[in-house]
């Protein structure tokens, strides 16, 4: 799969470089999650609150004072897209507005000078270390199992998929279209594109908010980049049997998929997730359980293959690539200023539980596993009122433009107490439908936080909840 050649000239580009002494050491940094997970805001407010030194309590280099400045540079890699920090950060601060998100791969270097916490060390290095920080959609990574597919059975595993209750009903166009679509007609361009047009509007819907289905390869049906409208983005799976003639529409759509094997999936894992140092999986549980068992059972099929992509070892499509780098990954629950502090552990304990049969099934051993609940940035804070004679906790925040509770509308300017959604005390429950569907949990999305200024007019950092604690377990190690 992966050449020897790949793998030797990566290392070699690596080591030349640093002997030349062109490469300052860096650590590359995977950021991904499923569309709408929140990977721009946590690289955002990753960013800004280091090189704004915010309040990070629990990354040990910040809270003991050896971190001396971070800043922007220019990333190494220049055929990759520049993560847009500055159009994110401006949004989010300046028009408290949520930035736009991820559409494809992009990277951004940042340097942190800091003063090492042993004399040894101080000795040694000079105390300045580059992250690459690389965000792209987790849509991609559920390609992988692709590779291992033929044609025929990527078909059949489409279909069957399909026919999911969750699915059936937004898959009936296009199944009634492949249905009297005869895979053995002749190869013809416009009956390729109308197939593919039903299938990836299919997939579209599926991810929609109140279905939030998550395994839908191909996984640039969905997130395009840049090859939108190539060939090898344009089939769609057919159905198995048939006699395959040579100009058949079964053999284009077969050639395509084989393409889109070559050169979509093998080269996006060979030139970004082989040469990954840590990675961070951001998961946002609170959307799935909006809409139900279904797309929490989803969630969960698609993060067992996602960290599948991340196992080291025999069985995994990439082996000896990724097996000798990625040392740490971070499963993080994000969005956890949508519920009041009491329920972080459980929202925790929520994302443990999706995650768990991936982490038993992936022998992640070398590499270190954890899971965390986390809000990259707060948009809430917290309080109680009184009902009779009850405290209850609400949070307290801006409910986005359009949002609705209990009938009102809101504007988008209003502050407003909301009970946030009670989630369940055993994670299981999830997985049933619920007893007592009246009572479905129900998040409302607020606006970005609103950042104070001190008296010198300096805006203080974003607010977040245990990012300090994420940035520690990703980074913290290599700034000690
Ligand atoms: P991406 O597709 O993974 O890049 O997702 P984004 O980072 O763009 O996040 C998608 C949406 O989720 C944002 O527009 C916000 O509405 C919401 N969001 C993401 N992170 C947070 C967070 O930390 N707190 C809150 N309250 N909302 C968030």
């Amino acid at each position: 799969l992966t050449t020897f050649s790949d793998e030797a000239r990566i290392a070699l580009d690596t080591l030349a470089g640093r002997a030349a002494g062109l490469v300052s050491p860096s650590l590359r940094l995977g950021v991904t999650g499923l569309s709408r997970a929140g990977k721009t805001v946590f690289i955002t407010a990753f960013i800004h609150n280091l090189i704004h030194g915010g309040r990070l309590p629990l990354f040990e280099a910040q809270k003991s004072g050896r971190l001396s400045r971070a800043y922007l540079e220019q990333q190494p890699d220049d055929a990759v897209p520049r993560f847009q920090y500055e159009d994110h950060i401006a949004a989010l601060v300046e028009s408290r507005i949520w930035p736009e998100s991820t559409r494809a791969i992009s990277e951004l270097r940042l340097t942190v000078e800091f003063e090492s916490a042993s004399a040894w060390n101080r000795l040694l290095s000079r105390g300045r270390l580059s992250f690459d920080i690389v965000d792209y959609p987790g849509e991609w990574l559920l390609d992988l199992p692709l590779l291992g597919k033929s044609y025929d059975e990527f078909s059949a595993e489409a279909l069957e998929l399909a026919t999911l209750p969750g699915r059936a009903d937004l898959s009936a166009d296009w199944r009634a279209l492949t249905g009297e679509t005869d895979p053995d007609g002749a190869a013809d361009e416009m009956i390729a594109r109308k197939l593919f047009e039903a299938f990836s509007a299919y997939l579209k819907a599926c991810k929609a908010d109140h279905r939030a289905l998550s395994t839908l390869p191909p996984g640039r049906f969905l997130m395009p980049g840049d090859l939108e409208g190539s060939p090898a983005l344009t089939f769609a799976p057919l159905r198995p049997g048939g006699k395959r003639r040579a100009n058949s529409l079964h053999a284009m759509m077969e050639r395509r998929f084989e393409a889109y094997k070559t050169h979509v999936i093998r080269p996006f894992f060979r030139e970004h997730i082989a040469r990954l140092d840590r990675q961070i999986l951001l998961v946002d549980a609170m959307q799935a359980m909006n809409a139900g068992p279904e797309a929490v059972a989803d969630l969960e099929r698609s993060l067992t293959e996602i960290l599948s992509c991340f196992r080291p070892g025999r069985g995994n499509l990439l082996t000896g690539l990724v097996a000798r780098r990625i040392d740490r990954i971070l499963i993080a629950a994000t969005k956890a200023d949508h519920i009041h502090h009491e329920s972080h552990d459980r929202l925790q304990a929520i994302v443990r539980r999706l995650a768990d049969r991936a982490i038993a099934r992936a022998d992640f051993s070398g590499a270190s596993v954890e899971v965390q609940a986390m809000a990259a940035v707060r948009a809430t804070r917290e309080g109680t009122v009184r009902q009779g004679k009850e405290t209850l906790p609400v949070i307290i925040g801006t409910p986005m433009a359009g949002e609705t509770i209990a009938g009102d509308v809101f504007d988008g300017e209003t502050e407003t107490a909301v009970f946030p959604g009670d989630l369940p005390e055993k994670p299981g429950l999830l997985f049933q439908e619920r007893s007592t569907p009246e009572t479905p949990i129900r998040f409302v999305r607020f606006r970005p936080p609103k950042l104070e200024r001190t008296a010198e007019g300096v805006t203080l950092s974003l607010p977040h909840i245990r990012l300090d604690r994420a940035l520690q377990f990703l980074i913290g190690d290599h700034l000690a």
